[in-house]
C-alpha cells in the first residue's frame, strides 16, 4: 500500500475544498481499502467522511424519504420506515454482503463499489477498467460473473451492488454536493455503461460528494420482491438479481417497475417493457413478454451465456412473487 494522508472534516465544504486530483473520500472503506490493499486504488489524501452530519432518515415534504449518505447499510435495511414503506429496499440490502460488512457499509459507498471482475482486482494482468487501452482479459479469459447487456469492446464488468438494483425500481434520486455547488441526480443517470470509457464508473465529477439518496412516495409496499440468484447462498454476488416492483388493481397492472443487478454495467432499466405490462393482467405470460423485451439484444460469452435464460425466468418468477404479494 502506498503513503497517503489523511484529514477528518465535521462539515460538507471543508471535505469538498480539500480534494484534490489524487483525493479518495473514505466513510466504511469496505470496498476502498480492498482496492488499496490490491494496489488497484493509490490515493495520495483519504478524506475520512464519518464525521459529517449524514446520518439521518428523515421524510420529505413531498411523502418521499430522504436518506443520509453515511446511514449504514443495516441501519437503513432495518430502519421501520423502510421495513413498512420501501420492503423491496430492504430486502435487497439485506441479500448482499454479510452483516459485518453490512454495519459498516454506507449508503452512499454502496453506490461507489467497484466492480467484482477479477482481473480488474489483479494488478498484474491488463485492464481497460484500471488503465485505458491496456485490454480487457475477461472477454476470452473467465467470463462467468460478467456482463450480457450494455457491454462494450473494451469492458464487459458488471455493477455489484444489491441494493442499486433497488434504488432503481424504486426511480431514486442521489443529492450531490460539489465544487459548483449542489445538484440531483435520477438514480437511472448515476451510473453509466462502460462505452469507451470503462474508467468511469458513473457521472460524479471530481470532488463531488454524495449527500443523501431520495425516494419517491411509491414504495411498492404490497407487491414487491427482490430475487438473488448466486453460486452461494450466502455472501456472494448475483449471477442475476431481479427487482420487481408492481400496483395491481382487480388483477390488472397499473404500473410496474423491473430492475436487473449483475447483467450489466449498472443496474438495467428497460422502460419499454415496464409499459407494455401496464393494462395488462397480472400473468405469466404477461411477464414472460416483459421479460423478452427485457433481454432484447442481450449477448453472452464463453461462460455466462447461461445468464440469458436465467434472467428471463429470474423476471417472471420475481414478478410473480410480487403478485402474491411482499413477503414478509
Ligand atoms: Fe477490466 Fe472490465 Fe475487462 Fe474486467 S471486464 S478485465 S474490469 S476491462
Amino acid at each position: 500500500m502506498n503513503p497517503f494522508s489523511y484529514a477528518r472534516p465535521t462539515r460538507i465544504e471543508e471535505a469538498i475544498s480539500l480534494f484534490g486530483p489524487q483525493s479518495r473520500y473514505i466513510a466504511g472503506g469496505t470496498n476502498l481499502l480492498d482496492l488499496m490493499k490490491e494496489n488497484v486504488e493509490r490515493p495520495e489524501q483519504l478524506i475520512d467522511i464519518t464525521q459529517l452530519p449524514l446520518k439521518s432518515i428523515e421524510e420529505t415534504p413531498e411523502g418521499g424519504v430522504r436518506i443520509g449518505a453515511l446511514v449504514s447499510n443495516a441501519d437503513l435495511a432495518w430502519h421501520a420506515l423502510i421495513e413498512r414503506r420501501y420492503p423491496l429496499l430492504a430486502k435487497a440490502i439485506l441479500a448482499g454482503a454479510s452483516p459485518q460488512l453490512r454495519n459498516m457499509a454506507s449508503t452512499g459507498g454502496n453506490l461507489l463499489q467497484r466492480t467484482r471482475c477479477y482481473y480488474f482486482y489483479d494488478s498484474t494482468v491488463p485492464c481497460n477498467k484500471r488503465e485505458r487501452g491496456s485490454g480487457c482479459p475477461a472477454r476470452d479469459g473467465l467470463n462467468r460473473i460478467h456482463a450480457i447487456l450494455g457491454h462494450s469492446e473494451q469492458c464487459i464488468a458488471v455493477h455489484p451492488s444489491d441494493m442499486c438494483v433497488a434504488l432503481a425500481a424504486l426511480d431514486a434520486v442521489v443529492l450531490v454536493t460539489g465544487p459548483q455547488g449542489e445538484r440531483r441526480v435520477d438514480f437511472r443517470d448515476f451510473h453509466r455503461l462502460p462505452g469507451d470509457q470503462p474508467e468511469r464508473d458513473n457521472t460524479l465529477a471530481d470532488g463531488e460528494l454524495i449527500t443523501a439518496i431520495e425516494l419517491p412516495a411509491a414504495g411498492y409496499a404490497e407487491h414487491s420482491a427482490y430475487l438473488k440468484l448466486r453460486d452461494r447462498a450466502s455472501y456472494a454476488f448475483a449471477l442475476v438479481s431481479v427487482a420487481a416492483a408492481l400496483e395491481i388493481d382487480g388483477g390488472i397492472i397499473r404500473s410496474a417497475r423491473i430492475a436487473l443487478g449483475g447483467v450489466a454495467h449498472k443496474p438495467w432499466r428497460c422502460t419499454e417493457a415496464e409499459d407494455a405490462l401496464v393494462g395488462e393482467p397480472a400473468e405469466q405470460s404477461a411477464f414472460e413478454q416483459a421479460a423478452q423485451r427485457i433481454l432484447q439484444g442481450a449477448s453472452g460469452f464463453e461462460h455466462n451465456a447461461f445468464k440469458i435464460e436465467l434472467s428471463q425466468r429470474a423476471i417472471v418468477r420475481a414478478l410473480t412473487e410480487a403478485t402474491e404479494g411482499t413477503a414478509a
